[in-house]
């Protein structure tokens, strides 16, 4: 986020407010609600706080279906280098209809799915399950020369406890 501009903040108090802050965008300024009663100290405090989740709120909006294809592009060269044939997908999207699978790929035409419930999810857990699909283009299976490929990710062990958590704390039955 080095390069985003600090943008112009307008703070405005509320009598009715009494401990919710909001904040939106309009146009080149954030507005910023805050209650009356709050000091100087929390005012800025609770700015930082809004502005800092505006923009990962804004950044997350940003993973688009195209962002996903310019992400596979990455993974291949990064990992799978000498499949890259093999490994291009016909169609990368985000789908909300996929209750049971992080992401899914049909080798037959070559399509991947993701499911919408990873989109906040951090870039390196995004990361596993677009190359854990990537992968299944070569090796449709999940045997030994799949996870020497996916393996090939450092974070490939780190995103499957990230995910096994999530999918606990939920009550989630998910398969890969
Ligand atoms: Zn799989």
């Amino acid at each position: 986020m080095a390069a985003t501009r600090k943008p112009v903040v307008e703070v405005r108090r509320s009598q009715r407010r009494r401990r919710t802050v909001s904040a939106y965008r309009d146009g080149e300024r954030v507005v910023v609600l805050i209650p009356d009663q709050f000091s100087r100290a929390e005012e800025t405090e609770w700015v930082d706080k809004m502005l800092a989740r505006l923009a990962a709120r804004e950044q997350r909006l940003s993973r688009s279906d195209a962002e996903l294809q310019a992400r596979s592009q990455r993974l291949i060269g990064q990992y799978l280098a000498e499949y890259a044939r093999t490994a291009q997908p016909a169609s990368v999207r985000w789908v909300t209809n996929q209750n049971g699978r992080w992401g899914s790929c049909t080798p037959a035409d070559r399509s991947i799915r993701i499911s919408h419930r990873i989109q906040e999810m951090p870039d390196w857990v995004i990361d596993y399950v677009l190359l854990h699909e990537l992968a299944h283009l070569v090796v449709p299976s999940h045997n030994a020369r799949f996870w020497a490929l996916v393996g090939r990710y450092d974070k490939t062990e780190r995103a499957r406890g990230y995910l096994e958590g999530v999918a606990a704390s939920t009550g989630l039955v998910l398969a890969d």
